[in-house]
Order: C-alpha cells, then sequence, then structure tokens
C-alpha cells in the first residue's frame, strides 16, 4: 500500500487497488526519483526576464507561476505564459494542484485590460486563459471570463483559448463564455474516471465530459481540448477508454503529460512514463480520431498551445 502525503491536513485517500505502476513492458519505475528523461538542465541567462516582468508590472497571476510548471524557463523565454484569471485562490481541494486554496479574493474589475495590455505587449498570436475554480461565485466566473476573452480580441486580434473549470456543468454558464467565440474551448479531464475523487475532489468525470458536450452543441465551430496527467495510477485501458469518452464527443484537441508533484504535501506519483509510451499512447490517440495530440514526459495543457491551436 502506498503511503501519500497529506494536503493541508485533509488526509488523501491511497490509490484505488489496480493502481498501475508498472509500464507496458512489465518494468517498474520506481516513483520517487526522477528518472533522466524528466532531468532539465537548468538555464542559463536571464531570457524569462521580459515576461516575469511585464506580468509583475501588470499585477497578473499565471498558471506556470502558481502551478508550478516545469515548462516554465522555456515558455517565457519565448514570451508566452498562461495568464490564471479571477485571483490566485481556487475554492476546490485537488491534491494534484498547486494553487493556493481557500477562501478568494474580489474579482478584479479591470483584469479583462490588463489581461489584454500583457498579451499585446508580448505580441502572442494566441492567448490561452485559465482561471481558479470560483463555486463561490453566483456565475463560476464565466461573465469574467467571457470579458477577458473580449478585451484581448478587441486589443490584439489574438486566437484565444480557454481553459476553464467546470462551472458545474451549467449550460448557461458555458454559453456566456461562448458568446465571446474563444476558438479553443479546454477543459480537462485531468485523470481517467476511477481516479477522478482521488485526484480530484469535488469534481467529476462526468461533468466534465458535459462540459465539453455541450460546448459543441452549442458552439460546433469552436475547437474543444482535454487533457490528462499521467502516472497516478491508472491503467492503459482506462486512458483509452477515457480517450473513446473524449472521441464520443467529439473531442479535437488532446494533451497527455506526466504528473509531476509539486510539493511533498500533493499527490505522489505512482510512476513515471517514459517517452515512448507517451509516443505510442500519442500514436492511438490520433488513430483514435483527435485533430490534434501532443504527447509527451513534459507536455501540459497549454504547452505551445498555439501550434496546436493553428493546425
Ligand atoms: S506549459 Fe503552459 S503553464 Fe506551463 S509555462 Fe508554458 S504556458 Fe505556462
Amino acid at each position: 500500500m502506498l503511503t501519500l502525503p497529506v494536503l493541508d491536513e485533509r488526509p488523501i485517500d491511497p490509490p484505488p487497488p489496480g493502481a498501475n505502476s508498472e509500464s507496458t513492458s512489465g518494468v517498474a519505475v520506481k516513483p520517487r526519483r526522477l528518472p533522466e528523461w524528466l532531468k532539465r538542465p537548468i538555464p542559463s541567462g536571464g531570457g524569462t526576464y521580459f515576461t516575469k516582468n511585464l506580468i509583475g508590472e501588470l499585477g497578473l497571476e499565471t498558471i506556470c507561476e502558481s502551478g508550478k510548471c516545469p515548462n516554465r524557463s522555456e515558455c517565457w523565454t519565448r514570451r508566452t505564459a498562461t495568464f490564471m484569471i479571477l485571483g490566485e485562490t481556487c475554492t476546490r481541494p485537488c491534491g494534484f494542484c498547486a494553487v493556493k486554496r481557500g477562501r478568494p479574493e474580489p474579482i478584479a474589475a479591470d483584469e479583462p485590460d490588463r489581461v489584454a495590455e500583457a498579451s499585446a505587449r508580448l505580441g502572442l498570436r494566441h492567448v490561452v486563459i485559465t482561471s481558479v475554480t470560483r463555486d463561490d461565485l453566483p456565475d463560476g466566473g464565466a461573465d469574467h471570463f467571457r470579458r477577458c476573452v473580449l478585451a484581448v480580441r478587441e486589443r490584439t486580434g489574438a486566437t484565444i483559448e480557454v481553459l476553464t473549470p467546470d462551472f458545474d456543468g451549467r449550460p448557461e454558464l458555458i454559453a456566456t463564455v461562448l458568446e465571446a467565440r474563444p476558438e479553443v474551448f479546454n477543459h480537462n479531464l485531468e485523470t481517467v474516471a476511477r481516479l477522478q475523487q482521488h485526484v480530484r475532489r469535488k469534481s467529476q468525470y462526468a461533468v466534465s465530459l458535459a462540459v465539453l458536450e455541450q460546448v459543441k452543441r452549442l458552439s460546433p465551430e469552436t475547437r474543444t481540448k482535454s487533457g490528462l496527467m499521467l502516472g497516478l495510477g491508472e491503467t492503459t485501458d482506462e486512458v483509452l477508454e477515457t480517450l473513446a469518452d473524449l472521441r464520443s464527443i467529439d473531442c479535437d484537441f488532446l494533451t497527455l503529460g506526466q504528473y509531476l508533484q509539486p510539493s511533498p504535501r500533493h499527490l505522489a506519483p505512482v510512476r513515471y512514463l517514459p517517452p515512448e509510451e507517451f509516443d505510442e499512447l500519442g500514436r492511438l490517440a490520433r488513430l483514435m480520431g483527435f485533430h490534434e495530440v501532443a504527447s509527451g514526459p513534459f507536455v501540459r495543457s497549454s504547452y505551445h498551445a498555439d501550434e496546436m491551436a493553428r493546425k
């Protein structure tokens, strides 16, 4: 039995029976020590300086920083970032996520303008906007999403991708975001059905699927996108079942990446998938009909999102 660390003093359930800690080749991968393919050289130079300063100057949040993303140095050097709106405090206690949780801040009315300003000064042609989950707000922050998308489009003409919370699956809130006509609507399943309660308590697999289904129903021209973190104890069959569920609702884009533990207080990874296994899953996903797939240890929802959206 794996012993998992405690998050915010609330016990986290151990992985359910059947958690898969072996690679498809049958070779066990020790989860505690980072394998070679997950080690990256420490970046030299000040490539991130411009992006970091701009984010600070405009008082914006990014999931790059709040989520302790391993790609931050690369992305910020490329002058790209994923804006996190609606504050820096989340109302849901997901065991994988590094974002602060607790009582959120009031909405900043000028945030859409600041996101638009940052997008313009970074020269972004594709802007990704995500948020914390705001279960405390009557509309879950949907109208603020809408305002941010409109502000960025008006200022930059960029294509826009939203990476939203589930809005409890409420169609009227999804419709509010869609009023701004984002080109890509991303909502992550994060993990397979069996591990949902373990990985993202208070969220439900069926509700997340319904979000993506509603987007296609309300706005068939909008590209839908979803992603999974792997290495949390899922089996390959479960991953393929999840991908089939996504294809059954016509999900267009897929990201598959390795779950990395942001701190010892978060869920421990069960295993590290080798790059070849990501390649194979990516190949299978394409065969299943996804238009675009990014699959690799360092892939995140917004990693090279501009390239995926262009295709
Ligand atoms: S992958 Fe996404 S979240 Fe990570 S640094 Fe790049 S833009 Fe930010």
